[in-house]
């Protein structure tokens, strides 16, 4: 077809045609083949083509597809809320579906409002989140982000209120050295509680470990711990982002349990239906569901298709996977393997290489010595992607977490499926693609 009707991320622009795709890899309409290095958005956790995913959705389409979530359940969104209630850590144990992570942050939000509303706690509606966060691309969950590029343009519609410091040892905001510092940007979240007045705040929410807004910065021990400790004293729920970090990715269920500290309400997306369907859920502890039991009896949030059959036969079939092939484990070590393999490149581009299991953030810098991030118009991230891309790798966008938009950095994370003999295929692709910016480096890049 000459003419596409179909508006892309590049309007005008063109993409590529995927036929099909087996595993870690996608195969082109062209022929090409890439090794999907990003699981797409970070999404298709267990690779594409999986043949128990796909019976399951046709068993289930057979079945019913739809049904409208105040009429009637069904069988697959039981099953799928209860998988969820084990596999999660301590009671977190009651599924509210949604269709993708913004729509599960904004309901998070909502939900830990109107929690205080059940307590009888009405002035409790504000969400404190950190600078250098994302939660998704709605209003609500974009207010919550801390992501200047992403919502300068909507700057009158956002009402949520990223003022905590994120937790960015490389590149400390109060210039200090762990554990020197006693975890300031943690006590940060005091200070705005205490500003703000507690009686006025209702959560905060966090990713576990950044994700887009900081290519995978890892906060140090004793983050979260101190984060719990703050926000039982003030009586706030901790919400966890997990979209991006949940089901898996990081070598645990949850990003979050690399630390001790148990959330009120984890917000889960990508993974959970790992590209087969659109799912996301807000996940809430026994304590947070026994308010609204004995309050409102009802969650003021859903959309149309919430707790559809189809999506949740799709994402049980998908946990089920998981479960069968023991990749919790495998993203762990496959994780730690491709980790040191990046780092040992030695690429003197390369400043920094972080992250936990297969979620691996790689910050480009001009200058290794001095960590001189590359300035925003060199586009150094977009550049190494489109490398990689014609090599047959697919990476992630990322920000470096750089405060003024400079600096860049992509994602490494390929499917939780992936085996020795990929890994060393993902890593031939990347040091072509690495070998030809560092070319392109040394011919001058305009600055
Ligand atoms: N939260 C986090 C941590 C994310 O990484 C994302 C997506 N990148 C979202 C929320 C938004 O999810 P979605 O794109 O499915 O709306």
């Amino acid at each position: 077809m000459d003419r596409s009707y179909l508006i892309k991320p590049q309007i005008g622009g063109k993409l590529p045609e995927i036929s099909f795709g087996r595993g870690v890899y996608l195969y082109g309409a062209d022929g090409r083949d890439y090794l999907d290095g990003s699981s797409g958005a970070i999404t298709c956790s267990i690779g594409h083509g999986i043949k128990e995913v796909a019976e399951a959705m046709h068993t289930q389409a057979k079945k019913i597809s739809f049904v409208y979530r105040s009429q009637f359940t069904s069988a697959a969104a039981e099953a799928l809320a209860a998988k969820i209630a084990e596999w999660l850590p301590g009671d977190l144990n009651h599924s509210f579906f949604v269709n993708s992570g913004s729509e599960a942050a904004e309901t998070a939000m909502k939900m830990a409002i109107q929690y205080w509303q059940e307590k009888g706690e009405p002035s409790k509606t504000i969400v404190l989140s950190r600078w250098r966060s994302y939660h998704g691309i709605t209003m609500g969950a974009l207010s919550l982000s801390g992501f200047p590029e992403r919502r300068e343009r909507f700057q009158y519609h956002m009402s949520g209120v990223p003022d905590i410091a994120p937790p960015y040892c490389a590149r400390c905001p109060f210039g200090k050295v762990y554990p020197e510092c006693g975890l300031m940007c943690a006590e940060d979240l005091e200070r705005s509680i205490k500003r703000r007045g507690r009686q006025n705040i209702a959560a905060f929410i966090a990713e576990p470990i950044v994700g887009a807004a900081g290519a995978c910065l890892v906060p140090p021990a004793g983050y979260y711990e101190k984060i719990r400790e703050i926000c039982t004293a003030n009586e706030i729920l901790f919400i966890a982002d997990e979209v991006m970090t949940g089901m898996g990715r990081t070598g645990n269920v949850l990003g979050i349990q690399h630390w001790d500290c148990q959330p009120d309400l984890a917000v889960l997306g990508k993974g959970l239906g790992a590209g087969y369907a659109p799912i996301a859920a807000v996940v809430a502890t026994d304590r947070v569901m026994e308010a609204f039991l004995q309050g409102s009896r009802s969650i003021m949030s859903g959309h149309t298709y919430s707790a559809n059959p189809q999506s949740a036969a799709a994402s049980l079939a998908v946990l089920q996977y998981i479960e069968n092939n023991h990749l919790i484990l495998n993203a762990e070590q496959q994780g730690d393997r491709l980790k040191t393999m990046i780092t040992e490149l030695d690429e003197p581009f390369i400043g920094d290489v972080r992250g936990k299991g297969l979620l691996i953030g790689i910050e480009l810098v001009q200058d290794r010595a001095s960590m001189k991030p590359f300035l925003k118009k060199q586009a150094a991230g977009a550049r190494l992607i489109e490398l990689a891309f014609k090599n047959g790798l697919l990476l992630y966008p990322a920000s470096a977490g750089v405060e003024g938009g400079d600096g860049d950095a992509v994602i490494a994370a390929p499917p939780l499926t992936i085996n020795d003999r990929e890994l060393a295929e993902f890593m031939k692709r990347f040091t072509k693609a690495c070998s030809a910016f560092r070319a392109e480096q040394r011919e001058g890049v305009p600055d």
